[in-house]
């Protein structure tokens, strides 16, 4: 069923002793997505994935898993879940394939096909043999993720699968999860603390500040907001606009107020759009380029929702 909730938080609250570690979290993880997860270090991402995995309870609120609210049906729903959560534990004197073998039986799940699968979904067939102590950290962050797949998991959770990955390494994993999502629908939870790490992995973005879920964002309205424009006031934005359309067919632009022009994702330079404007003899008052990074846009985030707590 597509827009299937697999997951669900309802005001979801957790408290450490008389600390709040999560405050009201409400949110929705449909079939078919990636869902990222994104807050610093201590904003309550590790919390919430051990809620949904089962390795800790919540305080307040309510938790849906596969639309079920009710606890023994949530552990039976478990069995659905693949889960890497903080350093992936493997044993170091065992090969990738007898790590994944020991795995497999402790799971309870048959057949040895379940061990090649995962070998190969994840690209560690060619490693098979080495043993734990003797791989790289991208190749034990994917053991950790092979663990995670056995048995075909409907849904992961990935609690900082990139963290500490070179960027050929950061690319790879990407490529993986979206694989995974879009070849094998599996649902995927993923968190981290660098935004842009999981920039044109996740299809829904979820902002998470001390504890306090700030926003839910889909990636096209998060790119929209982050996107790069050019901004021209001229003396004829009407003229201006005619000769954008005719030397740049495709570009797009806004007119905005105050003789504004926004010319949007540019194709060409800020100098070309001021020098379209002076061949034809239009005045240029001010001619600028904008640019809010994903990183920006979620430091105001932060100090907005900050602020309106009265916190610093
Ligand atoms: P990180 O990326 O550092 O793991 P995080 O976003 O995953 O950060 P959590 O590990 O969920 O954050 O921690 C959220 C807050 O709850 C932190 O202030 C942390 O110190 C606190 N916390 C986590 N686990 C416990 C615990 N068992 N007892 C007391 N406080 C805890």
């Amino acid at each position: 069923m597509k827009n299937e909730f697999i997951v669900e938080a309802r005001n979801l609250c957790k408290s450490y002793g008389s600390f709040q570690a999560l405050k009201r979290v409400s949110l929705q993880v449909r079939r078919g997505e990636i869902y990222g997860l994104i807050g610093d270090n201590g904003a309550g991402k590790t919390t919430f994935l051990k809620l949904v995995a089962g390795q800790s309870y919540l305080t307040e609120g309510e938790l849906l898993l596969f639309g079920k609210s009710d606890m023994s049906e949530q552990n039976r729903q478990r069995k659905r879940m693949g889960v890497l959560i903080e350093e992936p534990g493997f044993y170091s004197q065992l090969s990738v394939e007898k790590n994944l073998e020991y795995y497999r039986i402790q799971k309870g799940i048959p057949g040895k096909e379940a061990v090649e699968q995962a070998l190969e979904l994840t690209n560690l067939t060619g490693v098979r043999k080495k043993l734990g102590k003797q791989l790289s950290l991208g190749m034990r962050q994917r053991l950790g993720l092979a663990i995670a797949l056995l048995g075909e998991p409907e849904l992961l959770l990935l609690d900082e699968p990139i963290n500490g990955l070179d960027p050929s390494g950061i690319i790879e994993m990407r490529q993986l999860f979206n694989r995974l999502c879009r070849e094998k629908n599996i649902t995927i939870l993923i968190s981290s603390h660098i935004l842009s790490e999981l920039e044109q992995v996740a299809d829904l973005y979820g902002f998470l500040d001390q504890g306090i879920l700030m926003e839910q964002i889909r990636r096209d309205d998060l790119q929209e907001k982050c996107s790069n424009y050019i901004e021209i006031r001229v003396s004829d934005p009407e003229r201006y606009c005619v000769l954008l359309d005719r030397r740049l067919p495709g570009q797009k632009y806004q007119v905005r107020p105050d003789r504004a022009v926004w010319i949007l994702q540019p194709e060409e330079s800020a100098d070309y759009y001021g020098m379209l404007a002076g061949e034809e003899g239009i005045g240029i008052y001010e001619l600028e380029q904008h640019r809010v990074s994903l990183e920006e846009y979620f430091l105001k985030l932060k100090e907005t929702s900050r602020a309106s707590q009265g916190i610093q």
